[in-house]
Order: structure tokens, then C-alpha cells, then sequence
């Protein structure tokens, strides 16, 4: 495999996703989710040069949903470093990404800042003392300069819809409260967290955002560094090991590379030193993982030989 056929990897992926017969269900808890078109796929590939590869409906905005996850993480890391670990674990799950089982046994402390829980807490660090509506804007502003792509916002509509049948979220937020875990109200944690999984972004925009993960940290257009070489590998760790909800062992068994998806139909995978990398197409499996985005890449990390286990 050779960079320069990269451009033929991605366009024949793509035609091979376009003819895929088997491409999973959107999500059905909200509406405007539940409406979006399956036969949807799109793919930005950003190399560690700044090429962009592009298949599909690439420049198409859908919902990030946990994708965002990956940013809000980062923030929280930056404001408050390694004592974001007292309250958040660093283990896979094993259990669907809503789920409140652990919390019981774990008092209170989510196993990962991927799943729900988990990305709650992230949630409450990032409010601070502050308002859900600005930090909401601080996440999206910092968004933009990852993907120096200033046109990303959240879409409204998803936001309201994820409010207004978040029952089991308040749950989370309300029992990690009885612990202790929540310092903010619980309605404003949340209104952040609605807010940040209704960022709407391309597969371009992902790609361009998730650049510092595959470069040690540094955004490697300008050389602006977003956090440490030894952050952005802990949270491609986390990505990997977490990065797919009770999905994350097969994930990595199939692909090979941190990943995190969505339940919008996005996943933002890294090859470090080499690409970042945004699938998207809105049928999901049963864990709630992208039916051909899991398959793009599965074929995309096959072809070029892009793995975090070896070389092939
Ligand atoms: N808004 C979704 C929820 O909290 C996000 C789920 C996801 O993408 O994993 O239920």
C-alpha cells in the first residue's frame, strides 16, 4: 500500500458501501434521528501530510451524538487533568452505553468517560460553575479550531428532541447526584449534554477535528498543541478500549484502531502517525454502532494495512 493509493482505497470502499444490502436501522429514540435516510455513507480520510481523501456524502452534517465525547473528554482533561480520574473510571463497560446497572455497585462512579454516565460527569466538569448555554459554546468553539471549520453548530431540533426523551440520562445524572458525583444541577449538566451530543458535523469536519489524535497532540496544520504526545495517547486508549459501548472488543478485533461512534451513524477512528479518520452512515447494529462505518473501516484498516496490533 502507498499513500498515493489512498484516493482508490476510499472511492472503492465507498462503491462497495453504496451496494452493501445489509445497513442496520437508524436510531429510533428521537425523531429527527429516527427520519434520516439509511442509504447514506460518507468518508473523510485526513492523513499526517494534511491530505484529505473524501467518498460519499463526506461534506453532509449528521449528529455526532457520543462522538462528541472525544472533544468534551478533552476539555475536561485540560480543566481539570488527572483528577478527572477520581470520579470517572478507565474500563471498558461491557454494558449498553445507557446503562445504570454498575453505578450501583461502583457507587456512583461511571466505568468510562464513553459511556452515557461516564460522558455526564465530563459533562459536570465542563459546566464548572458556569452556564449549560456557554459551555455548550465553549465545547463547539473548541470544536472549530480542531477542525478550523468555523460553519460547525449544534442542531437545535436534536437538542430539544434529546431533552425532551432523555428519561434514562436524568436518571443517570440524578444517581450519580445521590453519590456525590454531580457538583452542578442536574438540569443544567444535562442541558450540556444534550447540547453536545446535537453538534452536528460532517465526516470532513470529524476527520479535521480528530487530527491531534493521530499526531501526537499537536493540530499539524499550524503546529498548534491541542494537549500532551502522552494525553492524546491515553485518550486513543480510551477510544479503543471504550470507544464502542458493549461493541468495543469486536471494534477492535475488526478494525484495529481507537474508534468512537455514535448512535447518529459516526465514528471518528484514529491510525496513529498516519490518518484520522470519519465514517458515516446512519443504520446501526444491535449495539448501536455504525452497520457500514464499522465495515468501511474493517476494510479501509485492511487495505492499508493501518492497525495498532502490527503490520500486515
Ligand atoms: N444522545 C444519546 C443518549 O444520550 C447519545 C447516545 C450515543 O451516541 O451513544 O442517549
Amino acid at each position: 500500500f502507498r499513500m498515493t493509493d489512498l484516493r482508490a482505497i476510499v472511492a472503492e470502499i465507498t462503491e462497495e458501501m453504496a451496494a452493501a444490502p445489509d445497513r442496520g436501522r437508524p436510531a429510533s429514540y428521537i425523531p429527527p434521528l429516527a427520519r434520516v435516510d439509511v442509504g447514506q455513507f460518507g468518508m473523510a480520510v485526513v492523513t499526517a501530510d494534511g491530505d484529505v481523501f473524501t467518498g460519499g456524502a463526506a461534506d453532509e452534517a449528521f449528529s455526532v451524538q457520543s462522538v462528541s465525547k472525544v472533544f468534551a473528554l478533552t476539555m475536561a482533561l485540560g480543566r481539570v487533568g488527572d483528577q478527572l480520574w477520581d470520579r470517572v473510571g478507565r474500563e471498558p463497560s461491557g454494558s449498553a452505553f445507557n446503562s445504570i446497572v454498575q453505578l450501583e455497585s461502583e457507587r456512583g462512579i461511571p466505568r468510562n468517560p464513553f459511556i452515557n454516565a461516564g460522558a455526564i460527569v465530563v459533562a459536570d466538569v465542563n459546566l464548572g460553575r458556569g452556564r449549560p448555554r456557554e459551555s455548550v459554546g465553549e465545547l463547539v468553539r473548541f470544536i472549530r479550531s480542531l477542525a478550523d471549520d468555523d460553519s460547525i453548530a449544534v442542531d437545535a431540533e436534536v437538542a430539544r428532541s434529546e431533552s425532551e426523551t432523555g428519561f434514562r440520562n436524568v436518571a443517570l445524572a440524578n444517581y450519580m447526584k445521590s453519590f456525590g458525583n454531580l457538583r452542578g444541577p442536574v438540569e443544567d449538566v444535562l442541558a450540556l449534554y444534550f447540547g453536545q451530543c446535537a453538534v452536528a458535523m460532517s465526516c470532513r469536519q470529524l476527520a479535521m477535528a480528530g487530527r491531534y489524535l493521530m499526531a501526537g497532540g499537536v493540530n499539524p496544520v499550524g503546529g498548534h498543541r491541542v494537549v500532551s504526545a502522552a494525553r492524546a495517547r491515553r485518550i486513543n486508549a480510551l477510544m479503543l478500549t471504550c470507544g464502542h459501548y458493549d461493541a468495543s472488543g469486536d471494534f477492535a478485533f475488526r478494525v484495529g484502531l481507537p474508534g468512537k461512534s455514535g448512535v447518529g451513524g459516526g465514528i471518528l477512528a484514529v491510525a496513529p502517525g498516519r490518518a484520522s479518520i470519519a465514517v458515516w452512515s446512519p443504520g446501526l447494529n444491535a449495539q448501536g454502532n455504525s452497520q457500514l462505518g464499522t465495515l468501511a473501516l474493517e476494510r479501509l484498516a485492511m487495505r492499508t494495512g493501518w492497525s495498532v496490533f502490527g503490520r500486515m
